[in-house]
């Protein structure tokens, strides 16, 4: 069998837990598999490399900056082949041009294009363990790129997909996917199974297990995930198309603070505001997330909208500055305070009355919902900030407990 394994940054931030998870790659070696590791920077690594690149020049263009950060991925994989080494067993360490991982240009931002697989493929025929360097790539110029925060659960996925892997298994500090972050909600609870679409959902609600190109990525060529812990030997959450038990109503709840609402009030009522409105923020690439518009009255509308709350004040600076000109509005609103609470499940899509019983949990311990919005198999609710942990634990508690 050939396995891909990923450890992320907490699971080799010292020597012993670089032995610990040498001895774990071992194990699975011994029993007659091919094995591949993607490694993460060695703990907080990737911050401390981007805090010294501040320092040195605030400015600093992005080639520079990823040709600093993909050192912290170079230092995991070589200190990982010498420990295999050390305990008797054959590895070798290769970074992205060795493989030869291919990306686009963008720096800071890339996309894995297409993975060469022969040096890797040599590796194993070797009876070697293969450890590669996550999170970076090279790009049509010869430089390195690198993926986007948390990019090396990106790099085992695509990896396992053109290797044609087994079995693809992400370790982390936590034993799996759960209902909810256990540090909020006491109830949450480990699911053993989840499809690609609500791990999709509860990723970019900012869930923080997987990067959500992860999962995309692992959609599309079809690759099973498994997110288990480095520490323990539990069986861990599988991430997959269709899952084997009955698909729950609801298999997880998110909150994501990082948010911020905008009302832009007395709009003219008429073709075209919308598209004008939006068309400024999505030409500065401000994302843009629920939007809620008002009945019209007296010839003007309000429309308001929630960006990441680290967008607002270029968001806000954009519609200022379009304000006297093509925006003409009486009023622009802004409220930092709040928050979205999501609830994820395949199973809403053939069931009613999801939605109210949310409501009904958060008017039960007496939460004002400010704006709704809803996918096939997501509810969102944006809240004020200070009630987050009371509205998650009692959603959680009114679909979950058991
Ligand atoms: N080291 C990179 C980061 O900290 C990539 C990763 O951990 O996946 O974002
Ligand atoms: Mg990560």
């Amino acid at each position: 069998m050939l396995i891909v394994k990923k450890f992320g940054g907490s699971s080799v931030a010292d020597k012993e837990k670089i032995f610990n998870v040498a001895k774990r790659c071992i194990e699975d070696y011994q029993k007659g598999n091919d094995i591949v590791i993607v490694l993460s920077a060695m703990g907080k690594t990737t911050d401390h490399l981007l805090e010294q690149a501040r320092d040195i020049n605030p400015k600093a263009s992005k080639r520079e900056v990823d040709m600093l950060l993909t050192t912290g991925e170079q230092i995991s994989v070589a200190l990982m082949a010498m420990a295999i080494n050390a305990l008797g067993v054959p590895a070798v360490s290769l970074n992205a041009f060795q493989v030869a991982m291919h990306t686009t240009s963008a720096y800071g931002n890339a996309r894995l294009k297409r993975i060469d697989t022969d040096r890797i493929k040599n590796e194993l025929e070797n009876k070697r363990i293969v450890i590669v360097t996550g999170f970076q790539g090279i790009n049509k110029y010869d430089d390195y790129t690198t993926l986007g925060r948390g990019g090396s659960d990106t790099t085992a996925v695509a990896l396992a997909a053109a290797l044609h892997a087994d079995k693809c298994e992400i370790y982390t500090d936590v034993d799996g996917v759960y209902t909810a972050d256990p540090r909020i909600v006491k109830n949450a609870k480990k699911l053993n199974e989840i499809t690609y679409g609500e791990m999709l959902e509860l990723a970019s609600l900012g869930a923080g297990v997987l990067h959500n190109r992860s999962v995309e990525m692992a959609k599309k060529y079809g690759v099973q995930l498994v997110v288990r812990s480095s520490l323990n030997n539990s069986e861990g959450t599988v991430v997959k198309e269709e899952i084997n038990m009955e698909k729950m109503l609801v298999s997880g709840v998110a909150s994501d603070k990082n948010t911020a609402r905008i009302a832009v009030i007395g709009l003219e009522d008429q073709p075209g505001v919308a598209f004008k409105l939006f068309n400024h923020l999505a030409r500065h690439n401000v994302n843009v997330d629920i939007i809620l518009q008002s009945v019209g009255r007296d010839g003007t509308k309000d429309i308001s909208f929630t960006v990441k709350e680290d967008d607002l004040d270029e968001a806000v600076a954009i519609l200022e500055r379009h304000r006297a000109t093509s925006l003409k509005c009486q009023k622009i609103d802004v409220e930092r305070d709040v928050a979205k609470v999501s609830i994820v499940g395949a199973g809403m899509m053939t069931n009613a009355g999801v939605a109210a019983k949310m409501f009904e949990a958060l008017y039960d311990v007496g939460v004002n919902i400010k704006m709704i919005s809803t996918s096939e198999i997501r509810v969102t609710v944006l809240i004020d900030e200070v009630h987050v942990e009371k509205a998650m634990n009692a959603v959680h508690d009114k679909f979950l407990l058991s």
